[in-house]
């Protein structure tokens, strides 16, 4: 099975991760760990945007690659950028084996909502989603309903489903069922 190891970057509550581990494999063919490590977001902070660059992160995440990996996926509160957009929900390595993804907009909280655990949650697995599918080279979908359809704000997130449409879902099978071979 294709284990996606769980990386916390920076403090986060331990249930988000563990919700994350089990609802993940329910919707991608993956077997899921979270790490004990966590990696510190600091020295990506960049004083003059107030965020964390995202592509930093992800080529500091390289060496925490180990063996076992298929995907090591980030999990973050901080919030991210690249250099070109305001704000990313994530970043991922065409081809694999890192992404990132953070929940700071993804939070009710952040348009000044009250607090939504289970809608959080939603997000964020679709989020991680998303990403795994960039980390095997697949392009944004043009079913808005797909988790591989592009998302500008977190309204375009929330129109997604957690799954993946069905022609997607057959380039992550093949995909996913290749590399398992070259593994053995
Ligand atoms: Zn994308
Ligand atoms: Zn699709």
């Amino acid at each position: 099975m294709n284990l996606v190891h769980l990386l916390p970057v920076g403090k986060l509550e331990p249930s988000l991760l563990e919700n994350l581990c089990l609802a993940l494999p329910r919707y991608f063919p993956v077997s899921c760990q979270i790490l004990s490590v966590e990696l510190d977001p600091a020295p990506h902070y960049h004083a003059e945007r107030q965020q964390y660059h995202s592509s930093e992160i992800l080529e500091r995440m390289q060496a925490l690659v180990c063996q076992q990996d298929w995907r090591l996926l980030a999990v973050t509160a901080v919030d991210l950028y690249i250099p070109i957009l305001k704000y990313v929900f994530g970043e991922a390595q065409m081809g694999g084996p890192c992404a990132v993804v953070s929940f700071h907009r993804l939070r009710q909280e952040f348009y000044g909502l009250d607090p939504d655990h289970s809608l959080l949650n939603e997000r964020l697995l679709k989020e991680c989603i998303h990403e795994l599918g960039h980390t095997l080279d697949l392009a944004h979908c043009q079913d808005y309903r797909c988790a591989m359809a592009s998302a500008h704000s977190v309204e375009w997130i929330d129109l997604r489903e957690s799954r993946l449409c069905d022609s997607c879902r057959v380039q992550v099978e093949s995909k996913t069922s290749l590399s398992g071979e070259q593994r053995k």
